[in-house]
């Protein structure tokens, strides 16, 4: 297919409201995709050049854009940045420039994606001495050869800016729609996704090897398998009841949530964070301890890193631990202040998956092949039948320091990618307030009036993730808890992902004065959730209500932007509305 096909097909999603006619769009472009483009067409919607885990960022700085947009157009780099400050867009800079060039189109051939993305990928992936002139020349050359509209998206997807609005539940809709003409081979397609964490190998493999191939997919080492995730219950009598009267309970730790993946024969160990994101050079002491710890040819482990003081038997805060996101002196800090993994689950042994068996049998595993009185431990664990019991190993926990307890049902296999009931977290809780912070996504962003005008920033129009419609859901206004610094810094970085118009998949009956693409997310605490008319948040989601679910007195509590979540990590609307059946339960418990 051609780039400029592609391109065509960008430009007509750029300008779509909704999210069902955003699925249309791509159908249509999957349809017309080659077997052997699908990949790379898959990615590079996404704004990729290879799935996340890998790591491989084309990350270009704009000045180096604006100068590889002068070379191409033969233009003066002064003339290039004064249309930039205009534009505010160096895509459409670059569209224009090549659109007025009167070297047009050097060669006047035409390019495939594939050499579009494979060119892409070299400018990313050149380092080293002379590396910046090289990218820039590739780049150039790249312009060089484009239409106006071709540039516009060369030059955006260069920047990282290429914003689509496509996530990933919208891309296997548009997939599945695409090869078997319904939407319900969808949620096929998402169990392969959850255990490759690869849109471009699923798509691939459904378009090459057919619905047999996904259904076949297997388990890859090196391929992080996305994370099953918590549930939350307010209480030892709930949980267990949901667990059928007995329950494994363990400590639930602040760290990093770390998926160790380890090749014995190869000595090569992989680890990934929650957001699947490569750590591996951030954790030495886990990777060692990987090779030397572990009994088996090759296996996949879960747990939480987290720095612990053996002496005092204390663990530190989140933040001492999370100061190894910084890439300079981790060998010194692992000196300083060494890691443990505290290790809960495995997922992977000796080249068979363990997804399906159940708990009880992978614990049991996990303790087999891991000696666990070195740098990997096993996560604290009881057998909880009564509530008492429960109640009793929590109160114990919180008075550690730790945050709270993750109730797993025993008979339960591991759903990878998915909140289910099979692990319940219960945390510490806060008199008259939620008894658990929120994880929302910015969608926009007011500017403020009387002193905070001076910041150009006013508070955040904040919304939940709906996971059955992949649409954003506004549930809250933030206004308070912004330290100057703070509002510097959302200014500065929402200003970046302005949006003129409704992103395609927000849900919004309250207009902010900017909104913006969604991708980051904040953690809010607030007093109770509510009802109200002002917002989306499971509006209709039960029954016919025309009233939506909100937040009182919200306030932010991280520091700034929640680094580890991505928007469709955000607190769903399905969890907000069990949060507020809690409250009333709880609410009614305390009057009696
Ligand atoms: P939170 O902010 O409460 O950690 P989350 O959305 O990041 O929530 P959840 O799946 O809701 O993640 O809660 C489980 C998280 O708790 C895991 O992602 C993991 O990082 C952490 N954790 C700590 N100890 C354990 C444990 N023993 N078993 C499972 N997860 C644990």
């Amino acid at each position: 297919m051609l780039f400029q096909e592609t391109a065509d097909y960008y430009n007509r999603l750029e300008g779509i409201s909704s999210r069902l006619e955003m699925i249309d769009v791509l159908t249509e472009l999957f349809k017309k995709t080659k077997k052997n483009e699908i990949r790379n067409t898959i990615y590079m919607t996404t704004g990729l050049l290879a799935p996340p885990f890998a790591g491989v960022d084309i990350g270009i700085a704009e000045k180096l854009a604006e100068e590889a947009i002068a070379t191409a157009t033969g233009s003066e780099k002064q003339k290039v940045e004064e249309s930039f400050k205009k534009t505010g867009d160096l895509g459409k800079t670059a569209e224009q420039f090549i659109a007025n060039t009167k070297l047009r189109r050097m060669s006047k051939e035409k390019f495939e994606i594939n050499e579009v993305f494979e060119t892409l990928h070299k400018i990313a992936t050149t380092s080293g001495e002379g590396s910046k002139d090289a990218k820039i020349k590739m780049l150039a050359n790249l312009l060089a050869a484009s239409s106006p509209l071709e540039a516009r998206y060369i030059v955006r997807f260069a920047l990282g800016q290429l914003r689509l609005g496509a996530g990933d539940a919208t891309i296997l809709e548009a997939l599945s729609k695409a090869e078997t003409g319904e939407r319900t081979f969808k949620a096929r397609l998402e169990e392969a996704y959850n255990i490759c964490s690869d849109l471009g190998l699923v798509g691939e493999t459904l378009m090459k090897e057919g619905t047999k191939g996904v259904e076949d997919f297997r388990v890859t080492l090196f391929n992080p398998i996305r994370p099953a995730l918590a549930e939350r219950l307010p209480t030892a009598e709930e949980i267990l009841e949901r667990m059928h009267g007995k329950a494994a309970v363990e400590s639930k730790y602040d760290g990093l949530r770390a998926q160790v993946h380890v090749d014995k024969k190869n000595k090569k160990v992989e680890i990934f964070s929650r957001r699947l994101e490569r750590l591996t050079e951030m954790f030495p002491e886990i990777v060692n301890a990987a090779l030397k710890e572990i009994n088996a040819q090759s296996a996949i482990i879960e747990g939480e890193a987290i720095a612990y003081d053996e002496a005092t038997k204390q663990f530190h805060p989140f933040q001492e631990t999370i100061q190894r996101k910084r890439k300079h002196g981790v060998e010194e800090k692992s000196q300083e202040l060494p890691l443990h993994l505290f290790a809960f689950d495995i997922l992977y042994l000796n080249g068979e998956s363990y997804l399906k068996k159940r708990y009880e049998e992978r614990r049991k595993t996990l303790e087999r092949i891991v000696k666990g009185d070195g740098t990997i431990r096993f996560s604290d664990m009881i057998i909880a039948t009564k509530p008492k019991e429960m109640e009793r190993y929590f109160e114990e926990m919180v008075e550690d320091g730790l945050e709270g307890i993750v109730a797993k049902d025993l008979d339960a296999p591991y759903i990878a990618g998915a909140r289910k009931f099979s692990w319940i977290k219960m945390k510490r809780s806060y008199k008259g307030e939620l008894s658990d912070t929120v994880d929302l996504v910015i969608v926009g962003y007011y500017v403020g009036k009387g002193i905070r005008a001076e910041f150009g920033f006013g508070g955040l129009l904040a919304a939940v993730y709906n996971e059955k419609t992949d649409m954003y859901e506004t549930i809250t206004r933030i206004g308070t808890g912004f330290s100057e610094e703070n509002m510097k810094m959302f200014k500065k970085t929402l200003e970046k992902i302005k949006s003129g118009k409704k992103p395609a998949r927000v849900s919004s009956i309250v207009e902010p004065d900017y909104w913006v693409e969604p991708k980051y997310v904040v953690t809010v605490r607030a007093d109770e959730i509510t009802k109200s008319p002002m917002h989306t948040a499971g509006r209709h989601a039960e029954g016919e209500e025309e009233v939506g679910y909100a937040l009182r007195f919200p306030r932010i509590v991280s520091n700034g932007i929640r680094e580890d979540k991505s928007a469709d990590e955000a607190t769903t609307t399905k969890e907000i509305i069990e949060m507020f059946k809690q409250q009333r339960k709880t609410k009614v418990g305390e009057e009696a």
